[in-house]
């Protein structure tokens, strides 16, 4: 399939995402009962993880959205900068950050560190998918839908330069070359 300007092959259709997609929503349920817990959804990627996991979600709970600068800019200048911010009080709630997938662990510990300064109970990641070994932080991700190996893969959600969000299913980059 050709995405722009590469090629990419299947890597996870969807029914084995939502399968996934499920088992997190159950464990969630699970841990989180009776913690009212706020799910922040990381923009723009994770939204079609979002919306599928809080459809499995059944205990009384909250989601709210955040966006920070792109990965591109975050490789030269090593810091996120917020384009949307935290709306709701975190104060003493249960954070569970939705993420698409965390690859060397940047954005998640500049998002972390962010969050608690504002003095949550809690924070936990949740993430679809983890390149376990690309990681250049101690991230600990207590919910993984798939661990994969380091290579670019685009839908449900992820890019290449703008394109490919909206398939269902996970794709991965033929050629060789790494991200
Ligand atoms: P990290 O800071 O963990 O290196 O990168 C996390 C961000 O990089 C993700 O939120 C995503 O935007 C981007 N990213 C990392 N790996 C991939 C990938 O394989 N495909 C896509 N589309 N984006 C990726």
């Amino acid at each position: 399939m050709l995405i722009k300007d590469k090629h990419f092959r299947p890597f996870l259709d969807h029914h084995q995402i939502a399968q996934q997609v499920a088992r997190l929503g159950s464990q969630l349920n699970q841990d989180y009962a009776g913690k009212n817990p706020l799910f922040v959804a990381v923009l723009n990627g994770a939204f079609m993880f979002a919306a599928d996991l809080m459809r499995h979600i059944t205990i009384p709970s909250e989601i709210t959205f955040v966006k920070f600068t792109s990965y591109h800019n975050l490789l030269s200048t090593g810091t996120v900068d917020q384009i949307i911010g935290f709306q709701t009080d975190l104060r003493d709630r249960h954070v569970v950050l939705v993420e698409d997938i965390v690859d060397t662990g940047i954005t998640m510990t500049e998002i972390l560190h962010e969050i608690r300064t504002f003095q949550p109970a809690s924070v936990e990641i949740c993430a679809l998918l983890l390149k376990a070994e690309a990681l250049q932080r101690e991230v600990a991700v207590k919910y993984v839908g798939f661990e994969i190996e380091n290579k670019f893969v685009v839908g449900y959600g992820l890019d290449y330069d703008g394109h490919g969000r909206n398939l269902p299913g996970l794709v991965i980059l033929e050629e060789e070359t790494q991200f």
